[in-house]
């Protein structure tokens, strides 16, 4: 494999400001594709930015509420194609902890945010990337998710639900391209220190966790033209 594998191609990462999805955009930059970065923090993008363009790459910003602006997401992959003519890849890294609470007593209100991140934000993400992703050449998708989707646990219900739909529909997907160019993964990376875990956990020492550009590789690694595992067997754990 050469240095920048991803030479030429460009790829979409959202939750790219901050956490696991700011670290595997500036791998995915290190490696030579050009990122389009999403999430809502515009101060968390420009860091991704600087950070990106640290390792000598180039990325786009893109402010966006994936639960408030659900149908901006419709118009992604159309408008990278537009601007970019291509898109290689997709790294769906945003994701809600969600309040931690009994399954009875989930409010509607944190229901709604934590499906429309975890699960629509998902679904409307593949029918807007999916016709650019089966065109490129090696085109490649990435989602990560949780071990609690397979394992349920008292008071994850709400975070749990989202993550084992999100699933269910990856693995749909890549049942469905399987004949195609396009390889589909999901990703689940074990406990890694971000502000998500802190929430979920906040009395552990994260310095005992793995960092996010620790885990940044094994993602990018399922995102080069080599790659050939495929997401309906390969629900691929953290290094
Ligand atoms: P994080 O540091 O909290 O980052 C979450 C990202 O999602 C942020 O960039 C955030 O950006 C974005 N996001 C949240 N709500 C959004 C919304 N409404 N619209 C757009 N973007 C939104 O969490 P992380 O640990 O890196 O999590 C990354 C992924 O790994 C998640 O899918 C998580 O479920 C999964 N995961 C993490 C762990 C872990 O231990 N950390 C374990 C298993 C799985 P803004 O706030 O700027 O919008």
């Amino acid at each position: 494999m050469t240095d920048r594998p991803l030479a030429g191609s460009v790829a979409l990462v959202t939750g790219a400001s901050r956490g696991i999805g700011a670290a595997v955009a500036v791998e995915l930059a290190r490696l030579g594709a050009h990122c389009v970065l999403t999430a809502r923090t515009q101060g968390g993008l420009e860091e991704t930015d600087d950070a990106v363009r640290a390792t000598g790459g180039a990325a786009t910003l893109l402010p966006l509420d994936l639960a408030k602006q659900a149908e901006k997401i419709d118009m992604l992959g159309p408008s990278i194609v537009e601007r970019f003519r291509r898109l290689d890849i997709l790294v769906h890294a945003a994701g809600v902890l969600a309040k931690l609470t009994p399954v009875a007593h989930i409010q509607p209100r944190d229901w709604q945010e934590a499906v429309a991140v975890n699960l629509s934000a998902c679904w409307r993400l593949i029918r807007s990337c999916d016709p650019p992703l089966r065109a490129a050449p090696a085109g490649r998708a990435v989602v990560l998710t949780d071990a609690v989707a397979a394992e349920p646990r008292a008071y994850w219900g709400l975070y749990g639900a989202g993550k084992a739909g999100q699933e269910h529909l990856v693995r749909a997907w890549a049942a469905e391209t399987a004949r195609t160019p396009l390889r589909v993964s999901l990703f689940d990376p074990g406990p890694v220190a971000t502000q998500l875990r802190t929430v979920a956990m906040p009395g552990e020492d994260p310095a005992g966790l793995r960092r996010p550009a620790e885990v940044a590789p094994a993602v990018a690694a399922l995102c080069v033209p080599e790659e050939a595992r495929r997401g309906a067997a390969g629900r691929v754990t953290g290094p």
